[in-house]
């Protein structure tokens, strides 16, 4: 049976409905950046953990300008001071440096003039100047990063002051890239007639590691029903997942769905109402999610962005993708009658731009692209100045 090219929605609705989300694993915050949280991380305590000064000055009582105070201690950060602070008195303070008792105030230096163990106050301090107060960043018993957040810079910090060393995360996804094609060879080798560089592999692999998975596996395939059996078999054993370009559409040396087959692969789709795109193929293993993305430069990233990123993002238990926004195409798209049409843009100010010549050999119209504004099939071309849903890439 010869079943109908899905819509895109539906396409990636499948491919999340078979992913089986990977187990979860103590990851230390030193290696924790770009890895997908398992837990809620809860403050144990307070931070900061104890009033302390937003600036370099005298802590003082709160009280009119003009005053003269006795210079009586110092507190340092990671040092307080021992004295308390009591009427006619002042203790020099360091940013970050915890209030020493009896003090309920700071002013900095630049307005504190200071002589003979005194120090002369420039300004009236109001109860509170320059003080920092516990909890003010985070309060202890509050969940500060949720199960499902992608940890950034600012995200590991976080973890490491609300008292963690290590959080649990997904395990990241383990993925073998196969590109398939006799007329594939190593990049900078020279080139026979007919031969290109193989740049798929290299983009798909750069693809995967930016959506969060590991390459473990790739290799170049030959056009031959055996050679891509055995590369197969080879590497469904190696990952969680397997991306392959090339090979995946009706032509007589197109052997990927049979290998595929044979290995007793479930299909779970083949073809999208999508362009590029079109013969894209998607089924699985038992766990192992396989897609034969087509080898057309442009095809094979655009299929890998809609279908497989989502997926490496929700083995992981991420957002599978972000809110589609909306912009203005600043161009009219002459549309395709049966597919729905990827349109490399850049965004400005809601404006959608496409990035130049859209064949999907053309991989350079990727490279200033920043998002895919899907252009809905039609008769007619879209105008300029009509909305369009775009994804980011
Ligand atoms: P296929 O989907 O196998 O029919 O491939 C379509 C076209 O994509 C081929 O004719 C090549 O020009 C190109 N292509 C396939 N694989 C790659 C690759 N790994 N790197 C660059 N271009 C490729
Ligand atoms: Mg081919």
């Amino acid at each position: 049976m010869r079943s109908e090219p899905l819509a895109i929605d539906d396409a990636r609705a499948r491919v999340l409905a078979a992913v089986r989300p990977l187990e979860a694993q103590d990851v230390p915050l030193a290696e924790a950046l770009g890895r997908v949280l398992a837990e809620d991380v809860t403050a144990t305590r307070d931070v900061p953990g104890f009033a302390n000064s937003a600036m370099d000055g005298f802590a003082v009582r709160a009280g009119p300008a003009g005053r003269r105070l006795v210079l009586v201690d110092e507190s340092r950060a990671g040092a307080t001071a021992t004295a308390a602070v009591g009427d006619g008195e002042a203790v020099r303070i360091s940013t970050g440096a915890a209030l020493p008792a009896g003090a309920d105030a700071v002013l900095q230096l630049e307005l504190v003039t200071e002589a003979d163990g005194t120090v002369t106050l420039r300004d009236a301090v109001p109860p509170g100047r320059n003080v920092r107060h516990p909890g003010e960043d985070l309060r202890a018993g509050t969940v500060v990063l949720r199960a499902g957040a992608t940890l950034g810079a600012a995200a590991v910090g976080v973890a490491a002051a609300a008292g963690r060393a290590s959080v649990r995360c997904a395990r990241v996804p383990t993925v073998a890239v196969l590109t398939t094609g006799d007329e594939l060879v190593e990049p900078g080798a020279p080139l026979a007639p007919g031969q290109l560089h193989d740049s798929n592999g290299l983009t798909l692999a750069a693809l995967v590691a930016r959506a969060g998975g590991a390459v473990v596996h790739r290799a170049r395939v030959p056009d031959s029903a055996e050679g891509t059996r055995a590369a197969i078999d080879r590497a469904l054993a190696a990952a969680d997942v397997l991306v392959l370009s090339g090979g995946v559409s009706v032509g007589p040396h197109d052997h990927v769905k049979g290998a595929l087959a044979g290995l007793g692969v479930d299909e779970v789709f083949w073809r999208v109402a999508l362009r590029p795109g079109k013969p894209t193929w998607f089924g699985t293993q038992g766990p192992t999610l396989v897609f034969g993305l087509p080898g057309n430069p442009v095809s094979a990233m655009v299929t890998f962005l809609l279908f497989a990123r989502p997926a490496v993002a929700a083995l992981q238990g991420a957002a599978a993708a972000a809110p589609r926004e909306r912009a203005v195409l600043a161009e009219a798209i002459m549309r395709s009658a049966d597919r729905d049409e990827c349109v490399r843009v850049r965004v400005r100010d809601g404006r959608a731009e496409p990035t130049g010549p859209q064949g999907s050999h053309q991989l350079t119209s990727m490279l200033e692209a920043d998002a895919l504004a899907i252009v809905p099939r039609g008769e007619t071309e879209l105008a300029a100045g009509s909305e369009v849903e775009l994804e980011r890439i």
